[in-house]
């Protein structure tokens, strides 16, 4: 390791040579590379955490360059865990960069969670963050929460490790998550760029302190900021619930995949993303050489692109189409999930 690099943190009394050669060890899983996963994956590179796996379903839009700062316009259209990394690697070649264009669901967590110290949220939705919560308390591994919509944001850290004094889980605080079209959301609402760098920040910290082995100087609080209204709440989230369904009766109903849906509407995007019935993988290649008579398709960075000759959408557009090697994809310009689903098995198989 070229210790030169982290000189400057390693002044710091609570870091030293020791500290980062620890740093050097963490294994983290960035769920989500947005915004958020953004901000938390450049702060961990460049902190020299030793191994990070980026995991991120979507592609990099236009409309993300306001504050995902790993981003810039020639990756518009890539896989955005794959541009990510190439950034990172970048920015510091020491550290392994492992990224994923994947789904987060009940069939994919635990691959992706395992061997991780930790697990930070990048996310855009609370069905995964609830999956996240689950996935952290049953393996015993902490799972920094945080959130950002307008000039709001939130950010817990759920320790995970049972303790007698142990942290809430995401549930002791927020018991079910929000209603489906009940919450503002980046659509909807927007997203300051400083608030994204604020609570990233406060996110990146709490994993460098536990992989530090600083468990007792994690911000035990519930951290609520509005940088707009200068505001900055910590709530007291000192104590679990007594009956909490997962983290005292350990019932893991996201992880058991009780509580997920299959399909679901993209923030950012007119498209619904269609899941294959079960984890799988196909030859990228050979799936567009089959596809080619109905439309017009390009490979790149792994994924399929491209648009049917003879469907119509909604509006009489055409229907888009993006295939991922994990058999995911999204169908654009449908009016409905259910006539997404039905083209999905149509041209890419039940
Ligand atoms: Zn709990």
């Amino acid at each position: 390791m070229n210790h030169e690099r982290y000189q400057r943190q390693m002044l710091i009394p609570e870091i030293g040579a020791d500290g980062q050669a620890r740093l050097s060890k963490g294994r983290v899983l960035v769920a989500g590379c947005g915004a958020l996963g953004c901000t938390i994956a450049d702060l961990l590179a460049r902190a020299g955490v030793g191994h990070l796996r980026i995991v991120d379903r979507d592609l990099v839009e236009l409309t993300n360059l306001q504050r995902q700062v790993l981003f810039t316009e020639s990756d518009v259209g890539a896989p955005k865990a794959f541009a990510a990394a190439r950034r990172l690697e970048a920015v510091n070649s020491d550290i392994e960069i492992e990224p994923h264009t994947k789904d987060i669901n009940p069939s994919t967590v635990r691959k992706l969670a395992a061997d991780c110290d930790l697990i930070v949220d990048g996310l855009d939705n609370f069905e995964t963050r609830y999956l996240l919560n689950d996935m952290a308390i049953s393996c015993g591994i902490p799972y920094i929460y945080g959130g950002a919509v307008g000039s709001e944001g939130l950010s817990f850290t759920v320790l995970g490790d049972g303790a007698a004094d142990g942290s809430p889980c995401l549930r002791c605080l927020f018991p079910e998550p929000p209603e489906p079209g009940t919450t503002a959301t980046c659509d909807t609402a927007g997203v300051l760029g400083p608030l994204i760098s604020m609570v990233g920040a406060h996110e990146a910290l709490q994993a460098m302190k536990l992989i530090l082995g600083k468990r007792d100087e994690v911000d035990r609080t519930l951290m609520r900021i509005d940088v707009w209204n200068n505001s900055i709440h910590r709530m007291d989230a000192s104590r679990p619930v007594p009956d909490c369904p997962c983290c005292a009766k350990r019932d893991f109903q996201w992880l058991s995949g009780n509580r997920s849906s299959s399909m679901t509407v993209l923030c950012g995007q007119d498209a619904v993303q269609v899941l294959p019935a079960m984890e799988t993988s196909v030859d990228i290649e050979d799936l567009s050489r089959r596809l080619a008579p109905y439309g017009q398709f390009d490979v790149h960075d792994g994924i399929i692109r491209g648009r049917l000759h003879e469907e119509r959408g909604g509006s009489g557009n055409p229907v888009e189409l993006t295939v991922f090697e994990d058999l995911r994809a999204l169908v654009g310009g449908v009016d409905s999930a259910e006539r997404a689903r039905a083209i999905y098995d149509r041209y890419i198989g039940s």
